[in-house]
């Protein structure tokens, strides 16, 4: 059997370092907030690009403390406007509807799958207060024309960099082209832990103080509490692993690049859309997305043939029971995505034969 992603073997490959690090953690008695955590924040940063990176329990987390962060601060209040795509990650979504800020889908591009940067200006009113790009499928979701709107609009730019970790854009990393963004270091992101993690970085340091504090119980000096924060650390074990697998980062993304490469290359089928990749270089293919009409059969056929496969996404968010009032909008795209979308395996630890297994059975699959 293919696995999809073998989350064993990705810990096995630097098992010796990761049992290092976690005895250190273990042994240093000290669980939160430490040495791992402040270390972990200081190389994440470097690593992003930007001035500061805190540490928070998840993905989700992170991004919900960066648009409270701006609430707190009075650069948005309950009922403005984000503009996000639609074909996204529940993720994105709930943090604005969390923050009880409305949430404006726009379709994505049907090539690139990253929001279509066409459709942003006739989205936005006079409510509007953030864009919220994401790099879905490890792809680079910013262009210059989104960067602009910001500007001439006057938006914050939020990044969902849950996907995209070490992905660049002219040689800056994702995570460091906007004001802020939210990293999720789930097991089976690019950068996972072995556990719930997440981070957000920025530039700002006004908005890093009240994200640090609000992830603290909203406090920044031991029991003074400025903010109804909530409990959402990193852990120092957590930290400590991610700090392994940092340094490892690249060397995992460039595996993932020279597999999509080979995939791009050898897949010839003409039931098969293969991603059209915008920036190749940049893109550190979290997914390896292709569609075929007959997603179904292909899935199953994979399946019978001893390779996992998922779908990311089966459901979009405005078609889930939670997101009930947008149920009957039409995103024609988006849906389209979601019909015809099939992830292939793809991993640092994937294997050269299984590679071309996958290609061999690709091509000689026949509606
Ligand atoms: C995984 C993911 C998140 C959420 O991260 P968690 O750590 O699971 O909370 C947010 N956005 C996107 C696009 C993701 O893929």
């Amino acid at each position: 059997m293919i696995k999809f992603l073998d989350l064993q073997k990705i810990t096995q490959k630097y098992s010796e370092e990761i049992h290092e690090a976690v005895s250190r953690a273990i042994d240093s008695g000290w669980y939160l907030q430490g040495k791992e955590n402040e270390l972990f924040e200081k190389e994440y940063a470097e690593y992003i690009g930007t001035e500061y990176a805190i540490g928070c329990a998840n993905g989700l987390d992170a991004l919900i403390w960066i648009f409270r962060a701006y609430i707190e601060l009075g650069i948005m209040k309950a009922g403005d406007e984000v503009i996000v795509p639609a074909n996204t990650y529940i993720a994105s979504i709930l943090a604005i509807t969390e923050n009880n800020l409305k949430p404006v889908l726009v379709e994505p591009n049907v090539e690139t799958y990253q929001i279509d940067e066409n459709l942003i200006k006739k989205a936005i009113t006079q409510r509007t207060k953030a864009i919220l790009i994401v790099h879905l499928y490890g792809q680079c979701a910013y262009t210059e024309k989104i960067g602009n709107l910001c500007k001439k609009y006057n938006l914050k730019l939020v990044e969902d960099n849950a996907q995209a970790h070490g992905c660049r854009y002219n040689g800056q990393r994702t995570g460091s082209l906007g004001d802020a963004a939210g990293h999720s270091f789930y097991p089976g992101k690019n950068l996972g832990a072995l556990g719930d993690g997440g981070a957000i970085t920025t530039n700002d340091k006004e908005l890093s103080e009240t994200m640090r504090a609000l992830a603290n119980y909203g406090s920044q000096k031991k029991y003074v509490f400025k903010y109804c924060g909530r409990n959402s650390r990193l852990d120092e074990v957590q930290a400590a692993v991610l700090r392994v697998k940092l340094k490892h980062l690249d060397e995992d993304n460039n595996i993932r690049k020279d597999i999509a490469k080979y995939y791009i290359e050898h897949i010839k089928n003409p039931n098969i859309v293969l991603p059209i990749v915008r920036y190749r270089d940049a893109n550190v293919f979290h997914i390896f997305p292709i569609r075929s009409k007959d997603r179904d059969a292909l899935q199953k056929y994979l399946t019978d043939n001893g390779v996992q496969t998922l779908i990311h996404y089966p459901v979009p968010p405005h078609k889930q029971e939670c997101y009930r009032q947008w149920n009957e909008l039409s995103f024609p795209i988006t849906e389209k995505i979601h019909l015809e979308e099939l992830s292939l395996p793809i991993s640092p630890v994937m294997k050269w034969d299984e590679v071309e297994k996958v290609v061999e059975l690709l091509n000689g699959w026949s509606e």
